[in-house]
């Protein structure tokens, strides 16, 4: 059986992306040391499709405890959400630096071919939209942000390096706000934000004067994204954005949450957190020329399903 591994896999791209794996054939390993993930996202998968392991990936894995062989190695493991990767700073900038490290061995050991799961933050607050991969970004290397931005790029550097000192196959996703099912309720990203708050008919907290833009990809286009890079040939050393091109204000998007939760828009204003990208939104020419992808699901869609998931934890 085909085997792949992917970092951050109790996570909540992580699983989606195990869920395609298993239903492409692949049996998964997941890495993961929950610290934002839970097992509970993957319990429905037996033991035959999935092998679990609670281990922190920014320690070297030992080769013993993984399979023969491994084709895949897609390396999401991370705190995405401002807030939670304010919470595990260190945890943060060691994940994506050292773990980055550890998840490219792994890759190396079994002639793998490597996926870095890296973020729309390594263009920081960007000074030209939209944002085309050639562009170096605009990043506070020193801020409150800078653990998960300055951390991200660390990796892709390293991912670069292995691929031009080892002949790695690997290639960077740099991913646009994705959302959906197993998003965490309490993660504090504007998505679970706004739909837990929608639907406990509380106020939307927008920050700042809701002006800043932010474009928004369902997870189901971004694990097909992720499927394909895993999987086509011919993409080493390729670095591509992966993301719904159709950007629209924090405010428009609290508006669009309101409407579909079905309940009237009230806003409470809350400040700006420091460094706040004001707008970003992907160039994905790349992304369909080399991926032959584009995101198919409307953010109405989108937002129906994942205001469905919520409402089981809005009411507890
Ligand atoms: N945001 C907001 N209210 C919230 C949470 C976030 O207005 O309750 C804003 C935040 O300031 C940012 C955007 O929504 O401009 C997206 O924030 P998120 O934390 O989801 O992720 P980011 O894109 O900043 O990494």
């Amino acid at each position: 059986m085909r085997t792949a591994l992917v970092t951050g896999g109790a996570g909540f791209i992580g699983s989606h992306l195990t869920d395609r794996l298993v239903r492409e054939g692949y049996h998964v390993v997941i890495v993961d040391n929950l610290a934002t993930g839970s097992w509970s996202n993957v319990a429905h998968h037996s033991r035959e499709a999935v092998t679990r392991i609670d281990w922190d990936i920014i320690k070297p894995m030992d080769w013993a405890d993984l399979p023969e062989s491994i084709e895949l190695v897609a390396h999401l493991a991370s705190p995405a959400s401002p807030v939670h990767y304010r919470r595990l700073a260190l945890e943060t900038l060691w994940v994506n630096s050292k773990g980055t490290g550890n998840a490219l061995d792994i890759a190396r050991h079994f002639g793998a071919r490597f996926v870095l799961g890296s973020t729309s933050e390594t263009y920081g607050d960007p000074e030209l939209t939209p944002q085309k991969e050639s562009y170096w970004g605009n990043v506070n290397p020193i801020g409150p942000r800078a653990c998960y931005d300055e951390s991200k790029r660390f990796g892709e550097a390293l991912t670069m390096e292995y691929i031009r000192q080892y002949d790695l196959d690997a290639v960077i996703l740099r991913f646009f706000n994705c959302y959906g099912p197993r998003m965490q309720s309490e993660d504090g990203r504007v998505v679970p934000n706004f739909i837990m708050q929608a639907l406990r008919g509380e106020a939307l907290t927008v920050y700042g004067n809701g002006l800043q833009t932010r474009s928004f990809c369902y997870v189901s286009d971004e694990v097909d994204a992720i499927y394909r890079a895993l999987t086509l040939t011919g993409l080493k050393g390729q670095v591509i954005n992966v993301g719904n091109p159709e950007e629209r204000t924090i405010l428009d998007f609290a508006e669009q949450v309101a409407r579909i939760s079905g309940v009237a828009l009230q806003v409470a204003e809350l400040p700006l957190p420091v460094d706040d990208p004001t707008n970003r939104c992907p160039d994905i020419q790349k992304a369909r020329t080399l991926l032959g992808w584009e995101p198919k699901v409307s953010l109405q869609e989108g937002l129906e399903a994942t205001i469905e998931y919520f409402r089981a934890f809005a009411r507890l």
